[in-house]
């Protein structure tokens, strides 16, 4: 079983929406994928699927009240989650200390956990990456993003978590922005794949159904299969576009009788 932590050192650069997105392609290829929801304090995995009350959430592993498996969730290809709760309240009397047994527990029923970690570096965060073999991370490439980024991965070096690579999110192909290779000086790791910015990726957000699913053809959706890729080793599967007709086609293939090809 590989674990691998999605973190970032600033919030909302796009974590959930590649880890789920990346479980997704996974689960699709028939990999047996868990998705772990760490980000205790939002909650948005199960948002972005759609599906918001689960009974018995990551809150009840992590206060030893039950066992992870009991926690788990299927979501779209056969995708299993474990979903936290919203309730603030009792984000404070958690033991993420718990986090790193629990995942070993799902070593059973998973190939690959994918854990979606909260924002910035506290103590939240800090369990979430030290419950993982692995890490990916998500950097906008902006200064102040890489410069939070620096934290994560000095913390992750300190407690041997390896570093899997960086995926920069959002990129718009501005001149000013931090270029491939300064993202990988400055931050002594390999870049994975950079995924442009999409709207296509907030439309799903809004819709409240994976990109993957809703915009298979968008191009973040195959940087995500890129990604997907990078991570099993096999070959990128991107799935045929459908050549959309003319009118004007349509019209004479009417007048001619001609069929498409089966
Ligand atoms: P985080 O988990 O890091 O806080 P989210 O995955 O919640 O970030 O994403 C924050 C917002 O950014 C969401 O509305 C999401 O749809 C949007 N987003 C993520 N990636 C992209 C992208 N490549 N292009 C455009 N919007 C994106
Ligand atoms: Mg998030």
């Amino acid at each position: 079983m590989r674990s691998i932590v999605i973190a970032s050192g600033k919030g909302g650069v796009g974590k959930t929406s590649i880890a789920l997105n990346l479980g997704l392609v996974l689960a699709q290829q028939g990999k047996r994928v868990v998705i772990v929801d760490a980000d205790v304090s939002m909650a948005n995995v199960g948002i972005m699927l759609g599906i918001e009350r689960a009974p018995i959430s990551l809150h009840n592993v992590l206060m030893g009240e039950t066992n992870i498996r009991d926690a788990v969730y299927e979501g779209p290809y056969k995708l299993k989650y474990v979903p936290s709760s919203l309730s603030l309240e009792r984000v404070k009397r958690l033991s993420m200390e718990r986090l790193k047994g629990a995942i070993a527990d799902l070593e059973p029923i998973a190939d690959y956990v994918i854990i979606d970690s909260p924002p910035s570096l506290n103590r939240e965060t800090e369990y979430a990456l030290m419950a993982a073999k692995e890490m990916l991370l998500v950097v906008t490439p902006d200064p102040a993003s890489l410069a939070d980024a620096l934290k994560v991965l000095n913390f992750a070096s300190k407690n041997s978590v390896s570093v899997m690579g960086i995926v920069i999110n959002m990129s718009i192909g501005d001149k000013n922005e931090v270029k491939k290779d300064d993202v990988e000086t400055l931050l002594s790791s390999q870049v994975v794949v950079s995924i442009p910015e999409d709207m296509e990726m907030r439309r799903a957000t809004i819709a409240q159904v994976p990109l993957v699913m809703r915009s298979p053809q968008s191009p973040s959706a195959k940087k995500i299969r890129e990604l997907a890729a990078a991570i099993t080793g096999e070959a990128v599967i991107q799935p045929e576009t459908k050549v959309k007709k003319s009118l004007l086609r349509k019209i004479i293939d009417f007048l001619t009788g001609r069929k498409d090809p089966q």
